[in-house]
C-alpha cells in the first residue's frame, strides 16, 4: 500500500535540495513552476497546465472509469529572507529563502505523482495542484480566479504543512477551525503638528496614536465574547514628528487574527467605533483601512476522518493525534476550501526543528516519504479501486 522505496526518496531528497537552492519569491515562481511541469510531464500524467493563477501548474492523472475527482496540493514559494548556515544546498538566490518549507511540500507531491502515475491503484481523477504565492495569500485565489474549479474540477482537496517540534514520523490534523483568518488594518490619525515646545498651539497626534493603541487592546479583552478566539495586535507606530516637533500625521499598522467571520466583522467594526472616538476626545480626524488577507481555515470533519484512517495506514497509532488547538498562523489553503470540502495536515518535522521563517530552518527530508505516503494513501482510499 505504501510506496517505501530507497530510489523514490533519493529522487525527492534530490528535487527537496534542488528546489532548496533556488529558491522564489511568490508569482515569480518560474525556475520551480517549470521544473515541476517537466517531472510531471515525464510521469505520464494525462494532462499538465501551465500558467494557471500566474505561476500556477496543474497535473491530471485518470485512471479507470470512476467520475469523482481529488485534489492534492502543494505550495512553491520561498521568503524573503536570508539564509544562515552553510549547508550544501543553501540558497543560491541572496535575500531569497525556503524557510517555510515548501521546497519539500512540492518535491513529495512529486513523489505521490510519480508513485501514483506509475502504480495507480485508484478509480477516477487526481488533480496535483501546485500553488504559487502562498506566503502572500494571493496564489489560492489568483488560481481560482484563473477558472481552477471550472477548468479542473474537484470534488475535495487535501493539502499537508510539515510542522517544528512535532516528531518526525508524527501527524496531526483536527476537525473545524485548525488555522486562523488573517486581517491587516492601518489607522492614520490626523491633526496640526508644530513646535515641541508650543503644543496648545496645535493638535499634535502623538498622544492620541498612544491612547489608540492602548484602546484598541479593549477590543479583544472587553468588546469579544470570551468565548471566541482573537488576536489584534499593533505592530508600527509611524509618525511624522522630529526630535523638537510635534507630529500632525501618524500611522498605526497591525495584524488581527480570528477563526470565523463574524470575529473577523466584530473587529473590525469596534476598531471602526475606538478610532473615531479616540480621535475625537484628542480633536485630531482617524481612518481606518481594515483588510481581509488570509480567510480561517476549516476541515471538514468526516474528511478528517479519513484523513486519520489514511494515516493510520503509514504511521505508528502513537504518532497519530487530534491537535490540541487551533493555530493562529494562517494558510492560504483555507481558500479553496470555500469551494470544496477538504482537509489540511500537519507532519512532524523534528523536535529539533528551527521555527517556521527562521534564517536558519531546514525541511527534514525524512518527512518527504510520510508526506508522499498520505498522498498516496487517502487518493487510494477516497477514490477506492476495489
Ligand atoms: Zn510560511
Ligand atoms: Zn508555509
Amino acid at each position: 500500500m505504501t510506496i517505501d522505496n530507497d530510489a523514490l526518496v533519493k529522487e525527492m531528497t534530490t528535487w527537496r535540495r534542488d528546489l532548496h537552492a533556488h529558491p522564489e519569491l511568490g508569482f515569480e515562481e518560474e525556475r520551480t513552476s517549470a521544473l515541476v511541469a517537466k517531472k510531471l510531464r515525464e510521469f505520464g500524467l494525462d494532462e499538465v497546465v501551465e500558467g494557471v493563477g500566474g505561476t500556477g501548474v496543474v497535473g491530471t492523472l485518470r485512471r479507470g472509469s470512476g467520475n469523482r475527482a481529488i485534489a492534492l496540493r502543494a505550495d512553491m514559494d520561498a521568503l524573503r529572507i536570508t539564509e544562515q548556515g552553510d549547508r550544501a544546498y543553501r540558497s543560491q538566490s541572496p535575500g531569497v529563502m525556503h524557510a517555510c518549507g515548501h521546497d519539500g511540500h512540492t518535491a513529495m507531491l512529486l513523489g505521490a505523482a510519480k508513485t501514483l502515475a506509475e502504480e495507480g491503484g485508484f478509480d477516477g481523477t487526481v488533480r496535483f495542484i501546485f500553488q504559487p504565492a502562498e506566503e502572500w495569500g494571493k496564489g489560492a485565489l489568483a488560481m481560482l480566479d484563473d477558472g481552477l474549479m471550472q477548468r479542473f474540477p474537484f470534488d475535495e482537496i487535501y493539502g499537508i504543512h510539515n510542522m517544528p517540534g512535532l516528531p518526525i514520523g508524527h501527524f496531526e490534523t483536527r476537525p473545524g477551525p485548525i488555522m486562523s483568518a488573517e486581517d491587516n488594518f492601518e489607522i492614520v490619525l490626523k491633526g496640526v503638528g508644530g513646535h515641541a515646545a508650543r503644543p496648545h498651539a496645535g493638535n499634535e497626534v502623538l498622544v492620541a496614536a498612544c491612547a489608540l493603541v492602548t484602546n484598541l487592546q479593549t477590543i479583544v479583552s472587553r468588546r469579544l465574547s470570551p468565548a471566541d478566539i482573537g488576536v489584534v495586535s499593533v505592530t508600527e507606530l509611524i509618525t511624522d514628528g522630529t526630535r523638537n516637533a510635534l507630529p500632525g500625521l501618524a500611522r498605526i499598522l497591525g495584524d488581527a487574527r480570528s477563526f470565523r467571520p463574524q470575529v473577523s466583522a466584530e473587529i473590525e467594526k469596534q476598531m471602526r467605533i475606538i478610532a473615531e472616538g479616540t480621535a475625537i476626545t484628542h480633536n485630531v480626524t482617524a481612518e481606518v483601512n481594515y483588510t481581509r488577507e488570509f480567510v480561517p481555515l476549516v476541515n471538514d470533519a468526516m474528511l478528517v476522518d479519513e484523513a486519520f484512517a489514511a494515516a493510520g495506514d503509514i504511521f505508528t497509532a502513537e504518532a497519530v493525534a487530534v491537535a490540541a488547538e487551533p493555530m493562529t498562523g494562517s494558510e492560504d489553503f483555507a481558500r479553496f476550501l470555500t469551494h470544496v470540502p477538504g482537509c489540511f495536515v500537519f507532519l512532524g518535522n523534528g523536535v529539533d526543528s528551527a521555527p517556521l521563517h527562521n534564517p536558519i530552518y531546514d525541511f527534514n527530508d525524512a518527512g518527504l516519504i510520510q508526506g508522499a505516503n498520505f498522498h498516496v494513501g487517502i487518493i487510494r482510499r477516497r477514490l477506492s479501486a476495489r
